[in-house]
């Protein structure tokens, strides 16, 4: 751990909150409601909820979900934060509160896949563009801001892929767009932070305007809760998205949100912890027969590992491996089959180690047409000594010799 999470834990555990006269418990209270009584009709009329002043109605905020809003920006390091029910929710909520009728949003090919799918059919439906750039060339997003662009999306790492993208360097170009643009609707960035997690680097000292992040990761930890974030340093740019978010009736219960609180005062901890078995293993799996390549931001052969180096001081739990493409799909689904600690399943962070195939060349435009089948991995938090034996005893379903069935590509 460095100094800075270091201080970030210590925060984080000794965050203040308001407890009942008398009862100073080391976990903040858990409060339920819809319904907020009032002492009075001007208390009713005037009572403030979008400042965190007061209470009016269980959806727009209790004691229990604005704690845990304070301290999910302060994790950021951001100013203002607001919960929704899931990661996925955030990323939509962002898009419907700062896309319209005719405008045009882009993404970079290598974004979450569910918020690419949002924007190819719902917000089509609704009229909005979309345009999908190549994370890597900053040169490309500049060429693809185009009148109508409003918003562009950032995420470092890319997933499945986990390139690591120059955000400074993109979020320059959408300020050099920004400057030659007059007129009172400027392109904003948004970050999808999951995989930092606030911990790997400050997304807002690096220029960004709005960081998501799907809480049911680092910050849960536990694999047993939906959540997501959205976070500012800008309050009249938090109060838009969170006035969407009111119109849309978006809110958390109070048990998932004390779930999350749960989880802060290690979140630290664990990434790092799970940060230091998945570089060991990355770096196993390079020497292994019928590998291709290993994509994790910390191996010089990685794509945009300089820049990972030189913008983040960690990394999170995830590695793919691209295989041989003379290796067939069968062998890959027969060695994910034969894992024992590595689980088939979709998200990461938690406690389990997971794994799942990807078909890169269905879920990309662009670079990966005749790349090999990619398994992608999530470490949990065992021993890294008993994944590494998992993973060798299911290395010999790959039987790397050459397939002895043509494959497309040869
Ligand atoms: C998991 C994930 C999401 C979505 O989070 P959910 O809570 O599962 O909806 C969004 N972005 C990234 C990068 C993720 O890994």
């Amino acid at each position: 751990m460095n100094k800075h999470d270091d201080d970030l834990s210590t925060r984080l555990i000794h965050h203040p909150y308001k407890p009942p006269a008398g009862f100073e418990a080391v976990a903040p209270g858990v409060h339920k409601a819809s319904t907020v009584m009032f002492p009075d009709v001007e208390a009713l009329r005037t009572y403030d909820w979008k400042d965190k002043s007061g209470y009016t109605y269980g959806l727009h905020g209790t004691p229990t979900t604005f704690t845990l809003e304070e301290r999910i920006a302060t994790l950021e390091g951001g100013e203002h934060c607001m919960l929704a029910p899931s990661g996925l929710s955030v990323i939509s909520l962002v898009d419907m509160a700062l896309l319209r009728q005719g405008d045009e949003v882009l993404l970079p090919d290598n974004a979450y896949g569910p918020g690419k799918v949002f924007a190819e059919v719902e917000l089509a439906a609704w009229g909005i563009t979309h345009r999908f750039y190549n994370a890597m060339d900053p040169d490309d997003l500049a060429r693809r801001i185009g009148p109508a662009t409003r918003l562009v999306w950032l995420e470092a790492a890319g997933s499945i892929t986990l390139e690591y993208p120059d955000i400074p360097a993109l979020v320059e170009r959408v300020r050099q767009a920004n400057a030659q643009r007059s007129g009172d609707r400027p392109v904003v960035t948004a970050l999808d932070n999951t995989w930092g997690a606030g911990i790997a680097f400050n997304a807002f000292d690096q220029g960004v305007d709005v960081s998501v992040q799907a809480l049911t990761k680092y910050p849960s930890g536990g694999a047993d809760v939906l959540m997501g974030s959205v976070v500012t340093r800008d309050l009249a740019l938090h109060r838009k998205i969170l006035l969407t978010r009111m119109r849309l009736g978006l809110g958390v219960g109070a048990n998932d949100a004390e779930l999350v609180l749960r989880g802060l005062p290690s979140v630290a901890l664990r990434y790092h912890a799970q940060d230091a078995t998945t570089r060991a293993l990355a770096t196993w799996a390079q020497q292994q027969p019928g590998v291709a390549r290993v994509l994790h931001p910390a191996l010089p052969s990685s794509p945009g590992h300089d820049t990972w180096k030189r913008d983040a001081t960690a990394a999170a739990c995830l590695f793919s491996v691209v295989f041989d493409p003379a290796i067939a799909q069968a062998r890959i689904d027969a060695f994910c089959n034969g894992l024992r600690l590595f689980r088939l399943g979709w998200s990461w962070a938690g406690p389990t180690s997971l794994c799942a195939p990807y078909h890169l060349a269905s879920i990309r435009t662009q670079g990966w047409q005749d790349a090999g089948g990619l398994v992608r991995f999530a470490v949990g938090l065992e021993a890294v000594d008993d994944l590494r034996a998992d993973l060798a005893q299911a290395w010999t379903a790959l039987h790397c010799k050459p397939d002895p069935f043509p494959s497309p590509q040869t």
